[in-house]
């Protein structure tokens, strides 16, 4: 039998839907969510292949699970490192949070060099906008922001673009593009109130601070689907300071999320790294335990997009494997 069943993109923080269509219960695919107001029935290629990720599995063991708190309970509360990612649900960071508080662990923020903002623009603000400033190749990462920055020139919008790349699809839309430094760009443009700076990447935290004396709207568009709503519960750290945090750090809890492929950094030095993850990935890999979990797909729960608007998903399939929130309550248990 086939059945269609409405998620969240889970590849990137713009928020939009995505229909997944199961064939008796297994995924066979997926198309647009056309009713969806964010991505009005349009997904890009990385929303679309979005499942095909998740069906490498891992195999459960509970030997392994059993091992995780008595791992943990012998480890000074110091040197636990929790890796706080935007690849989860706001109800398993609340759980994770919660974890992290009552233990002492230290909480690993890292949202791709950037933090979150208190007010931020809302995509129908960029589309109206008269001046964009983007910082980063936005229409090709992000696409379905794209599509708001497109119309907003269709509109009349003066569009400046700072990337790396001088013939990238976002860069191929300028009026004005340069590809120097994010601080030069900063201190070279003149903002006002009714400008809007649409950006994915910085070159450092300090360009941060610029962006918040800009007087301009922001708009952070950041690469994991609720990266938002990780950074209303928790700071995010730079780079510079995750990479001293992960030096001091002895065991590493990683929840969802493949931190290997984010940084330079020799994760064979800790002495435990510890992954909960729906698939294999580079840092299942490297993990001294790893230990499989629902994915998105097999819990309800919610994502807040970059526009701060938080919407919820269901499950759209069954798994015998826990979630975050049942992992994170037999941990406590048997902490206590
Ligand atoms: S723009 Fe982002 S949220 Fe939308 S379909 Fe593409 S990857 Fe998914």
């Amino acid at each position: 039998m086939i059945e269609i069943k409405h998620t969240l993109c889970p590849s990137c923080s713009v928020g939009c839907g995505i229909n997944v269509i199961l064939e008796d219960e297994e995924i066979v695919g997926t198309f647009p969510y056309k009713r969806h107001p964010i991505n009005e029935g349009k997904n890009c290629s990385n929303g679309r292949s979005s499942i095909e990720n998740i069906e490498d599995k891992l195999a459960f063991d509970l030997k392994d699970f059993d091992e995780v708190a008595g791992k943990l309970k012998s480890c000074d509360a110091e040197k636990v490192t929790v890796v706080f990612s935007g690849n989860n649900s706001n109800e398993d960071l609340q759980a994770i949070k919660s974890l992290c508080e009552s233990k002492g662990f230290n909480v690993l923020a890292y949202a791709d060099n950037l933090k979150g903002f208190d007010s931020v623009a809302s995509y129908d603000e960029v589309e109206a906008a008269s001046n964009l400033f983007v910082i980063g190749n936005v229409l090709y990462e992000n696409p379905l922001i794209g599509r708001r920055i497109v119309r907003a020139k269709a509109n009349g919008a003066k569009i400046y673009v700072n990337d790396d790349l001088e013939n990238s699809p976002t860069a191929n839309i300028a009026d004005e593009f340069t590809s120097g430094s994010v601080k030069e760009f900063l201190q070279n443009n003149d903002f006002d109130e009714e400008s809007i700076i649409v950006f994915n990447k910085v070159d450092s935290f300090e360009d941060l601070d610029l962006l918040e004396g800009a007087n301009s709207k922001l708009l952070p568009v950041y690469s994991k689907s609720n990266a938002k709503g990780a950074l209303n519960l928790a700071e995010a750290i730079s780079k510079e300071d995750a990479l001293e945090l992960l030096n001091n750090t002895e065991i590493l809890l990683v929840f969802n999320d493949d931190i290997v492929n984010e940084f330079e950094f020799d994760f064979k030095s800790i002495s435990q790294v510890i992954a909960f993850a729906p698939s294999k990935n580079d840092t299942t890999e490297i993990a001294d335990i790893a230990i499989p979990i629902k994915s998105w797909l097999e819990c309800d729960g919610s994502f807040t997009n970059a526009e701060g608007l938080t919407q919820e998903f269901s499950s759209v399939r069954e798994s015998e494997n826990m979630s975050i929130v049942e992992i994170i309550d037999k941990i406590n248990g048997e902490l206590e």
